[in-house]
């Protein structure tokens, strides 16, 4: 059977409920509201013995999955740094399944290799990076790290006379990680992945703000001068959004040969508008830095990005060449760049949401943001019974719900703080998680939506106050 003829009514129907979806999402509570039973029991039906039709198929998994779907990309979502998806690259990217492109190679799919090449150059200038560096379109940060690791640790066992693809790590010289103890969870699970193990990871005591400061980073590096080093650096720490003093810690780092790789998953963007570009000063100087696409540009999922300034040593790490593949001599061939084989092409959707804001437009979809992320925070600390733990300085902040007994403990702050953001959450009007910071729990605030606007603010700021 030619699937064709099915098309038309299928995709004006899948139309239909896209735009349904779209147009319930600015009152739709925010929170999913079926329980894990009832999703089971809509979904988990026995294996069908024969075919359905696709229009059934789809008004079917529209119904089941109702109630299962967290309106994170509406403008009341502020839990953790997601990101909704831009019109444009929404469209693009419907488009990138329509064309079912491999993105592996010039070769199988020239356009989506050459729109990669753009996506690099637009990206690499957007965040003020080296226009030389390389670079990679991956599924998020947790890859781009993995990706720029790869390269990482390719380039410091070169240094040391070690050829790491060719005879692995059995017998290398040892590498050590030094990264501040803020670190985001998927660093341990890059260098976990690439062999390196937990043990590498070599963890400095930052200071108050999340900050890892030149004594101990200069100590740590000195107590094994001939070690081979990887420096982790931040640009936004995922409870305070801080940044490094980078001016001061790479040159020291390059000191002791170390490369240094930055953790920039949404901070990076700062880079992107000239009101906080301030933040990432010196930034450049780094030799790679990974981010995503699907947090602060607002791409659909899966979308991050690697860049390495040392482009041979990221092709070592990842280029791959087989005799029944076409490798291009003048185009560049994403699979000698990425850790996937077959992969989809991302491009387009990155492509179109670029495209569509331009430069301007990205600067003030970060400059928002981050706006919105300073009144959302400091509107709810006017409320009685709010405590101010961090004001946003870009688009992160943090509050905390003291309990007003006098003779409250700190844990008893603690199970307020999270019963009133349960409570925030259960309602539906806005969506808020907890986190611990410094030893204390408090609500992270998070914005990174373009859809967020002030009105989305105010009304997060009531339910916090009626959840009080
Ligand atoms: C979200 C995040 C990551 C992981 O990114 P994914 O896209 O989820 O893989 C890494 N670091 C920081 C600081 C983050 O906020």
């Amino acid at each position: 059977m030619k699937p064709d003829s099915a098309y038309p009514e299928l995709l004006r129907r899948t139309l239909e409920h896209a735009l349904a979806y779209l147009e319930a999402l600015p009152e739709a509570p925010v929170a999913a509201s079926a329980s894990l039973e009832e999703l089971r029991e809509r979904l988990g039906k026995p294996l069908p013995a024969g075919s359905v039709d696709a229009r059934a198929v789809v008004d079917q998994l529209v119904r089941d999955v109702a109630g299962g779907l967290t309106h994170s990309n509406g403008g009341r979502f502020f839990s953790w740094v997601i990101g909704g998806t831009l019109p444009a690259a929404l469209a693009a990217d419907w488009l990138t399944s329509t064309w079912d492109q491999n993105a592996g190679m010039f070769a199988v799919a020239p356009a989506a290799a050459v729109i990669e090449e753009v996506c690099g150059r637009w990206l690499l200038d957007l965040l003020r990076l080296p226009p030389t560096a390389s670079f990679a379109l991956v599924t998020g940060c947790q890859m781009a790290h993995v990706t720029c690791l790869a390269a990482a640790r390719n380039g410091v066992l070169a240094a040391a006379g070690w050829d790491v693809e060719q005879q692995g790590l059995l017998g290398a010289p040892p590498i050590r990680v030094l990264t501040g103890d803020q670190r985001h969870g998927t660093i341990e699970r890059a260098v976990r992945l690439l062999g390196l193990g937990r043990d590498c990871l070599v963890d400095i005591a930052t200071d108050g703000n999340g900050q890892l400061r030149a004594g101990p980073l200069r100590a740590a590096l000195a107590s094994a001068p001939d070690a081979a080093h990887i420096v982790l650096l931040q640009a936004g720490d995922l409870n305070t959004g801080s940044f490094d003093p980078y001016d001061e810690l790479i040159p020291l780092a390059h000191e002791f040969k170390a490369w240094v790789h930055v953790d920039g998953a949404f901070g990076l963007w700062a880079a992107a508008s000239p009101e906080h570009r301030h933040f990432t000063d010196g930034v450049d100087k780094a030799d790679s830095w990974a981010t995503d696409g699907h947090k602060w540009l607002n791409v659909p999922y899966d979308c991050g990005f690697a860049f390495v300034a040392d482009r041979q040593a990221h092709y070592q790490a990842m280029a791959h060449h087989a005799a029944y593949l076409e490798h291009s001599l003048v185009a560049r061939d994403q699979v000698d760049w990425n850790p996937e084989y077959s992969r989809r092409g991302r491009g387009f959707a990155t492509y179109a949401a670029i495209a569509s804001l331009g430069r301007e437009g990205i600067a003030q979809m970060v400059a928002g943001c981050c706006r919105h992320a300073h009144a959302l925070v400091s509107g709810a600390g006017a409320l009685p019974g709010v405590e101010v733990l961090h004001v946003p300085q870009i688009n992160q902040g943090l509050l905390r719900f003291p309990d007003p007994s006098p003779t409250a403990t700190d844990e008893d702050h603690d199970r307020r703080t999270e019963a009133v953001t349960a409570r925030v959450v259960a309602a539906g009007a806005a969506h808020f998680a907890c986190t611990t910071w410094r030893g204390r729990r408090c609500m992270r605030v998070s914005v990174c939506a373009y859809a967020t606007d002030e009105d989305d603010v105010a009304r997060a700021i009531a339910a916090i106050g009626q959840a009080l």
